[in-house]
């Protein structure tokens, strides 16, 4: 499971290589976990059984097979204690054009991923290039920081990471925030990324408007 990171060609070769094994990876998400897996044509096939993948452009209208989307819509139709129906999930897939069963054998509805690209958050080099961090290296980083209840780095500049912070009760706040600082420079600075502006927001983390909490948030696209 490759969580929310594509696995790259490369990767998998040399997993593979590592464990003399074959590698097939699954692309779903926390909202649904099972909802696809990998073929040895390259393909992740969904449980549609048990999941509704709905491939759409910019507008929400249904993109046919083929063609990459804009973002895809999902339905869980598995969990009944929360359901979710036509969730957004930020992703551009390309449904299998032909008809018929895939050559793997599998009858069922098979796509490809461009990857959970809406949370990587990229940054303009010294060179004139760009450098990009995964948003799952912020939480490996800050989750071992002693008294964050919750964080949020959004970006609000191409070179400007703003940290919310709620600290646990009986942390300092400045004590939290110096730790946060340090870990995060250390980061960018690992990246070779260090002219990054780091502010301490005033607000704590917020929900973004589909309810959902975000622990990174990139500079929007224009
Ligand atoms: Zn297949």
């Amino acid at each position: 499971m490759t969580n929310g990171e594509t696995l790259t060609a490369d990767s998998r070769a040399r997993l593979a290589a590592a464990f003399h094994t074959r590698v097939r990876a699954s692309y779903g998400c926390t909202e649904c976990g099972f909802l696809t897996f990998s073929c040895a044509h390259g393909w992740y096939h969904v449980t549609s059984d048990w999941a509704v993948v709905e491939p759409v452009d910019v507008d929400y209208r249904p993109v046919p097979p083929g063609r990459q989307s804009h973002t895809v819509l999902i339905s869980n139709l598995a969990n009944r204690i929360q359901p979710i129906l036509r969730y957004d999930l930020g992703d551009s897939v390309l449904l299998r054009p032909d008809p018929c069963p895939c050559p793997c054998g599998s009858p069922l509805p098979a796509l490809q991923v461009q990857g959970r690209a809406a949370d990587v958050l990229t940054f303009p080099t010294e060179r004139g290039e760009h450098a990009d961090i995964s948003p799952m290296l912020f939480g490996t980083l800050l989750d071992r920081v002693a008294g964050i209840e919750q964080f949020q780095v959004v970006q609000t500049a191409p070179s400007t990471l703003r940290v919310r912070l709620q600290p646990e009760n009986n942390a300092d706040p400045d004590r939290v925030w110096q730790a946060v600082r340090g870990e995060i420079a250390h980061l960018l600075t690992e990246h070779k990324i260090d002219h990054v502006a780091l502010e301490r927001a005033k607000e704590p983390p917020q929900q973004s408007p589909g309810g959902k909490f975000r622990r990174v948030i990139p500079l929007a696209q224009p």
